[in-house]
């Protein structure tokens, strides 16, 4: 079976950056589960796999416009250390649920310099041009209720 908008796909995969370095790997013996054609992973990647079956492998590389977007400047901000109340110890990339004037937003540390905290709400693979090597290690058919969903079942999916 090929894949095709509404398989259910696994996929063995590493991204690196620009620079050769592992950003990110499916863990070994455990493929990534995704839903063809329902935006559950970057359309880059869906769309270079569209047509593959099982066993095969590709090099994809995927522009910002088509994976994590750009980054945005106005994401950063300087935020003062007091802000951090209940943080014992601040350190550059760890993560924060900030309540912005646009809803909840996830944020990293980005800078910590004396009182001030640099926060960066951007994805941190925003802006970059991302390396995938992938596997395809099993594509099926999807329920009725995965599509109806959206997403993934069983013990590789969605558990609920
Ligand atoms: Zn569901």
């Amino acid at each position: 079976m090929q894949i095709a908008k509404d398989a259910v796909v696994q996929i063995d995969y590493t991204l690196k950056d620009d620079d050769g370095n592992v950003l990110d790997q499916s863990p070994e013996g455990q493929p990534l589960a995704y839903l063809q054609g329902h935006g559950n992973i970057i359309p880059g990647l869906e769309n270079a796999l569209e047509g593959m079956s099982a066993g095969d492998s590709k090099d994809v590389t995927v522009g910002p416009d088509e994976g994590y977007g750009p980054r945005h400047d106005g994401l950063i901000q300087q935020v003062p250390r007091e802000a951090f109340q209940g943080v014992d110890e601040l350190a550059v990339g760890m993560q924060f649920q900030a309540q912005t004037e646009h809803g909840p937003m996830l944020v990293r540390v980005a800078e910590v310099e004396g009182d001030q905290v640099t926060v960066d709400g951007n994805h941190p693979l925003a802006g970059k041009i991302l390396h995938f090597s992938v596997e395809v290690a099993e594509v099926r058919e999807a329920s009725s209720e995965e599509l109806e969903h959206g997403h993934v079942h069983g013990p590789e999916g969605h558990d609920h």
